[in-house]
């Protein structure tokens, strides 16, 4: 689903990543452990196109076809999806349009029509109990005010509602307590299928093991 070859990425003009190999087949989890700047975020905001990470060198294949030079919103077209390790707020803006802009959008570029109102919410809705978050999460702003635990799984909402291929996981463990992460591990395996892929970022044990 997503090979690296001999990656090399530098941000601001210091090297990060040296010549980085990995291939992910349809259907795999690979977890990715290490220490703090290491350079595991790199990798992750590299793959979905961040402008601050610059490819110097190898290449990222998806589905056959090379992604280096691809915008964020190609790439999430494609079904590549980032949990960020550190969620954004977006005060102003409502949690539920912003799910339906990103499904919209997505939509657009694959000449699809809009999904409707109606039958959009009722697929969040039948989301939330997965997650673990109740209705006032989808009217309130974008991780406004919400907890660490709170924002890593409206994160996991995201990936529920934009449905990708390829999801990469940036410490979406970190910050919770017990039973969110059970809700969290649970919400993940149930996601995973044979034509769906993981890359899971991770310092701890515990998400595995669940
Ligand atoms: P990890 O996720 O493994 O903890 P990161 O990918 O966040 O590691 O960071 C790897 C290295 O890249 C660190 O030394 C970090 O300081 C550096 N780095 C990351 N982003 C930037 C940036 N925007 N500007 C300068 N250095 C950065
Ligand atoms: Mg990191």
């Amino acid at each position: 689903m997503i090979e690296f070859k001999n990656l090399i990425v530098e941000v601001e003009g210091k090297r990060i990543i040296n010549k980085f190999n990995l291939n992910v087949l349809p259907g795999e989890l690979h977890v990715i452990m290490g220490p703090n700047g290491s350079g595991k975020s790199t990798l992750a905001n590299t793959v979905a196109g961040h402008p601050r990470y610059t490819i110097e060198g190898g290449s990222i294949t998806y589905n056959k076809e090379k992604i280096n030079k691809l915008s964020p919103e190609q790439r999430s077209a494609l079904g590549i999806f980032l949990s960020l390790q550190y969620p954004v707020s977006i005060p102003g803006v409502k949690n539920i349009y912003f799910l339906k802009a990103a499904v919209n959008s997505i939509r657009k570029i694959k000449n699809k029509n809009e999904i409707d109102t109606g039958n959009f919410l009722k697929m969040v809705r039948g989301f939330l109990p997965l997650v673990g978050l109740d209705e006032s999460f989808l009217h309130r702003s974008v991780n406004d005010g919400f907890s660490g635990g709170e924002k890593k799984r409206n994160e996991i909402l995201q990936m529920l509602v934009l449905q990708p291929d390829l999801s990469i996981l940036d410490e979406t463990d970190s910050g919770l307590d017990i039973d969110a992460l059970k809700i969290i591990a649970e919400g993940i395996k149930n996601y995973r299928n044979v034509n769906r892929s993981f890359i899971l970022i991770t310092h701890y044990h515990r998400m595995l093991d669940f």
